[in-house]
């Protein structure tokens, strides 16, 4: 009873963590009991012994309606492909091959037998698409939306796995493709959603936009960027999704690797549409690239010797190089100012969301 008071009178707001400061928190005091767990909480998977020179790869992901979709502009065939490809993107952070998910769902009576056909028509088309095998999950109710949480096993050779850990100095900072469009994407659904909450005869218009909201409803995994940096014998030193925004995914490598960084504003792709929309929806290229997320490309650094082999590749676009720890995360703006690069990115946490 006392103890509990205690608990309450130390109550502390979880926004002061964010949500990597409350994972961390939470997960420091486990200890590894398994010798096969070769790589727990951190990074886009966990890795663990198969024998044969071989690890499987495991991640989860949690999508809540309200949180990280909106019904109102999400179609659900999409959302089911997006459901399976954002953890298949997980399994190729690592450098792996996806095999197999399971899917869990909770769903509110607002659900129809015929909506829930047609999420899962997604996700069989993205099973189909990644070769994946949908082999269990489990299915609640819900007291009010839709909820779905789906886990992806990889496989690996254990020699082959990429960690977000093991970038070095001077390494080649690159990216598999263009960044920012998916939170332009955003922005403009929200934008349409908005203009329509206000007069509903409203039909948002996103004729030349189809990119962008593309990069949002219905966003790839990059398995060929894997396949090519294969065929190149080329092995990235570290290796991240990008989920949260390029400055996030930054901070992430940098911060395992124990090094820091010097990313070029001007060397950052952007598509057109993007560049050209941005200002529509009230942010910029750059915040988009380094703050929206959701792109799903992968963050990978390459020793120089190996940039060589793969710079003609046109995916492979070099942002910058990987520097001392001391010198911090640096962006190199287009004015040639120096900027600190800081995560803000989808800290859920420390968002007004409850
Ligand atoms: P990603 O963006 O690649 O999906 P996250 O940022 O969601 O990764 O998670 C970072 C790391 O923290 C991962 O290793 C993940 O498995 C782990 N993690 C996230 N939430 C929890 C939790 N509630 N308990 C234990 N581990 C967690
Ligand atoms: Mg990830």
């Amino acid at each position: 009873m006392f103890e509990d008071r205690k608990k309450i009178e130390n109550r502390t707001e979880l926004d002061q963590l964010g949500e990597f400061g409350l994972i961390e928190h939470v997960t420091q005091q486990f200890s590894i009991h398994q010798s096969g767990t070769i790589k727990g909480v951190g990074d886009d998977c966990a890795v663990i012994e198969a024998g044969d020179g071989k690890v499987k790869l495991i991640t989860t992901d949690l999508l809540i309606e309200g949180i990280h979709f909106d019904l109102s502009y999400t179609p659900l065939r999409h959302l089911g492909y997006k459901s399976v490809a954002v953890n298949v993107s997980d399994i190729y952070a690592m450098n792996g091959t996806p095999q197999q998910i399971t899917v869990s769902i909770a769903i509110s009576n607002r659900f129809s037998l015929e909506s829930i056909e047609e999420l899962y028509e997604g996700i069989k088309i993205a099973c189909d698409h990644y070769h994946v095998d949908l082999v269990g999950g489990d299915t609640s109710s819900s007291c009010s939306g839709l909820f779905i949480n789906i886990t992806a096993i990889g496989e690996a050779k254990k020699e082959e796995v990429v960690y977000r850990n093991g970038a070095k100095e001077n390494d080649v900072i690159m990216v598999s493709g263009d960044l920012g469009g998916a939170y332009v994407g955003l922005l403009l659904l929200i934008q349409g959603k908005q203009e329509f909450l206000k007069d509903n005869s409203f039909e948002p218009d996103f004729d030349g936009k189809e990119y962008m909201i593309e990069r949002q409803i219905k966003p790839e995994a990059q398995r060929s960027i894997i396949e090519l940096l294969k065929a190149a014998e080329v092995q990235p030193t570290s290796m991240i999704d990008i989920s949260d925004g390029l400055a996030s995914e930054l901070n992430h490598i940098c911060h395992q690797s124990q090094v820091g960084c010097k990313v070029y504003e001007n060397k950052i792709p952007i598509d057109q549409l993007t560049f050209d929309n941005a200002a529509d929806v009230d942010t910029t290229p750059l915040e988009a690239a380094m703050n929206g997320g959701e792109d799903y490309e992968l963050l990978f650094t390459v020793k120089s010797s190996d940039y060589e082999k793969i710079k003609m590749i046109p995916e492979c676009k070099a942002i910058g190089y990987i520097t001392d720890q001391a010198s911090g995360l640096q962006l190199i703006k287009n004015d040639q100012t120096v900027s600190e690069i800081k995560a803000t990115g989808w800290n859920h946490l420390q968002k007004t969301s409850e």
